[in-house]
């Protein structure tokens, strides 16, 4: 957070101000929309809403959006072509969201299962109750506020479990993960990625790091920000291209990984 550009307005005892909600800081500052996803994680976290670790994955994925330069790369919207084509032709899509998704990114979410007709099912890595709880709660206020309750949230009562996998993350709903042909998983740990993959199943995810294990195990990454692919994958549904069976994902994700090592190029060129 660059304190001294000026953005901040400056207390009157000539001690810098820094904002402590997202109302205080101006949309033209340079980091807004960086600044107020910080703020919706730090909200979510005191509501409970977050694992301990949350604020961690968030930051390792900040600096791979910085290499990026915050944008969308080419070969990201491609991917995110791709998965909103597959999508719509999946026999039984289901979303998958965590905590830092649901804070991130609930609205849009809740807006392309409705668009899928889709089920949402919250599956979190350190379930707790409280936690459970509390997501369910949040997601269920947002399709209300958005008209949306027709959405079928799952996940308080997961009857099924993913094989191969240890603990209580392997719990889901039958009607949810276990069942689908198709998951759209933001934010996917490595370890259930490749278990999916192993059930036979399309994994679509959603990782800035294009070395994770996520990324190379999924069917397809989008490597890009959470909020920006969701944005992109709703328009897409609604304009969709045709699927391709042949989509070389490999090649999308590195291409991503090729502008992230040509902005450190440059820089080293620039000096
Ligand atoms: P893996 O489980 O795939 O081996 P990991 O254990 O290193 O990887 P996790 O902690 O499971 O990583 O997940 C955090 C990942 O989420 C980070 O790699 C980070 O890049 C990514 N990430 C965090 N925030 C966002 C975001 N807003 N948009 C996209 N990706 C994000
Ligand atoms: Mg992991």
């Amino acid at each position: 957070m660059n304190q001294e550009s000026g953005h901040f307005p400056r207390k009157t005892d000539g001690a810098l101000h820094i904002p402590t909600t997202m109302g205080e800081v101006p949309e033209s500052h340079p980091r807004y929309a960086s600044l107020m996803s910080r703020q919706r994680l730090v909200d979510a976290m005191k509501e409970g809403l977050l694992a301990d670790s949350a604020l961690i994955a968030h930051g390792r994925g900040e600096a791979f959006d910085y290499l990026i330069g915050e944008r969308t790369a080419p070969g990201a919207a491609a991917a995110i072509d791709e998965v909103a084509a597959r999508l719509l032709v999946a026999e039984r899509p289901v979303i998958s969201v965590n905590g830092n998704t649901v804070a991130l990114a609930c609205d849009e979410l809740l807006q392309i299962a409705d668009s899928l007709g889709c089920p949402l099912e919250v599956n979190i890595y350190y379930r707790t109750p409280e936690r459970m709880a509390g997501l369910l709660e949040r997601i269920k206020a947002r399709a209300t506020a958005l008209d949306l309750n027709h959405v079928e949230i799952l996940g308080a009562n997961p009857d099924g479990k993913i094989p191969g996998l240890e603990g209580p993350r392997s719990n889901c709903c039958k009607d949810g993960i276990l069942g689908a042909d198709m998951i759209l998983v933001p934010l996917e740990d490595g370890d259930r990625c490749e278990a999916l993959i192993a059930m036979g199943k399309q994994v679509f995810v959603i990782d800035l790091n294009p070395l994770s294990r996520t990324a190379k195990t999924a069917t397809i990454c989008i490597v890009d920000e959470v909020q920006r692919t969701v944005s992109a994958l709703l328009s897409r549904l609604k304009n969709p291209k045709i699927p391709d069976p042949k989509f070389d994902a490999d090649a999308s994700r590195r291409s991503v990984l090729e502008v992230m090592l040509d902005a450190l190029e440059r820089d080293q060129t620039d000096a």
